[in-house]
């Protein structure tokens, strides 16, 4: 029986399988059928040409903002996947109990990437930028339960974002919330590091193995480090139990000294993830494979971070069946191209580190079907007004810099 399609003659990186060289990969169905060394081009119906490019798992971006048309952060994540290479999708947080019907139906239905959620403990989410904890009444366990084991099937965490202006006085009660409804529901906590107070010595000690801090290395003052960069010991306790690091990259929450800190003391982010959102996504973030690239460039090998945004991800999320390619996994495939040369990299402090490779998506496969690449969705037109001035009118006017001088992602490797 023929093959419905082969990816003939990459470079296959598949971290989960150890799978790492030239390989073919066969998909029947929805599924991948076979990897081997060589497969015959007849032996399929449709043959892509992979030739000088790797071949991984559909990437897995485990913080992203995709609520788009009724939240603040989110984006439009069909498009985007299909020029990033990026399958399958959790929002993190945007929606809550009041809104989640909406991502469902809206957003995640329709879509033809896959889209699980945290639900956000607030029950507005992120409808607005910030603020959603400072109304305790909104932090309701009960509603969340309910809410939570309603949609089993896409609800995979509890999200609290921690941060001065988003608790105001509830200082570290959402988080002692989110604990009673992340073990009612037997589910994990991703909790957002941002601005003190409160300080996080005073919420990472209630973090259980397997919840996640995001922003991991953050430049902001709730950051893992001290002054001298050292790992504080509040952190180290927390590591040492199996709480998970995530990036989330975003606007604000990725710095490059942060990272090296870490790096320099042992200590690996276990997801390499984006916080893709109305404005991060113009930069400097980007994308994941711009994400993948800056640790890249900070000394990590292609397939570590491949398995951070493949194999870590599912892991988490107890996907058995992607993050691989696994014979019987989903025919979810990315395609890329590692572009070899000089290239500005930023993070959200304005530091630059030169990558000398530049990860860039050729094709996305959802499920065995390539996904079409189609215009992005315009931004918001609170996004247009972030990116004019407004709180933090530095970074928007060092973001419009990138574009001028041709750093954008696309523009350096002279794909866009
Ligand atoms: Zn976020």
């Amino acid at each position: 029986m023929r093959f419905d399609l082969l990816i003939k003659g990459g470079e296959v990186v598949d971290p989960a399988t150890g799978y790492v060289g030239r390989g073919d990969v066969a998909i029947r169905r929805d599924r991948i059928a076979a990897v081997e060394r060589d497969i015959a081009a007849d032996a399929a119906f449709h043959v892509i040409d992979a030739s000088g490019l790797l071949v991984t798992p559909g990437l897995i971006d485990l913080h992203a903002h995709v609520w788009h048309g009724a939240s603040y952060y989110g984006i439009d994540a069909e498009p985007v996947g299909a020029r990033t290479g990026v399958t399958s999708w959790v929002d993190a947080g945007s929606a809550g109990a009041f809104t989640f019907d909406g991502l469902r139906r809206y957003v995640i239905e329709p879509a033809k990437v896959r889209i699980a959620a945290f639900l956000n403990i607030s029950c507005i989410g992120l409808v607005a930028w910030d603020y959603e904890l400072t109304q305790l009444e909104f932090c309701d366990v009960n509603l969340f339960e309910m809410v939570a084991n309603r949609n089993r099937d896409i609800v995979c965490g509890v999200k609290v974002r921690m941060g001065a202006t988003t608790v105001g006085t509830s200082g570290i009660e959402p988080v002692r919330r989110s604990v009673e409804a992340a073990e009612r529901c037997d589910l994990p906590i991703m909790v957002h590091i941002a601005v003190p107070p409160p300080g996080i010595q005073e919420f990472l000690p209630l973090l259980r193995a397997g919840d996640i801090i995001t922003h991991c290395f953050t430049g902001l003052p709730m950051k893992l480090f001290d002054d001298h960069g050292r790992l504080l010991d509040v952190a180290r306790r927390a590591i040492d139990r199996g709480v998970i690091l995530d990036i989330g990259h975003g606007a604000g929450s990725f710095a490059f000294r942060s990272a090296e800190a870490a790096l320099a003391a042992g200590i690996k982010p276990h997801v390499i993830s984006t916080d893709i959102h109305q404005m991060s996504i113009a930069g400097p973030m980007f994308d994941l494979p711009t994400c993948l690239s800056k640790f890249l460039a900070l000394g990590l090998e292609v397939r570590e971070v491949v398995a951070m945004a493949t194999e870590a991800p599912a892991r988490i999320l107890r996907y058995q069946d992607r993050g691989t390619l696994r014979v019987g996994a989903l025919a979810d495939i990315a395609l890329f191209r590692l572009h070899q040369g000089s290239f500005p990299l930023y993070d959200n402090t304005g530091e630059v580190r030169t990558g000398r490779q530049l990860l860039r998506n050729v094709e996305t496969i959802v499920g065995g079907r390539v996904l079409e690449r189609r215009p992005m969705t315009p931004r918001a037109v609170w996004a247009e007004q972030w990116d004019r001035g407004g709180t933090n009118a530095r970074m928007r006017g060092f973001q419009c810099e990138l574009v001028a001088k041709g750093h954008t992602p696309d523009q350096m490797c002279g794909c866009g």
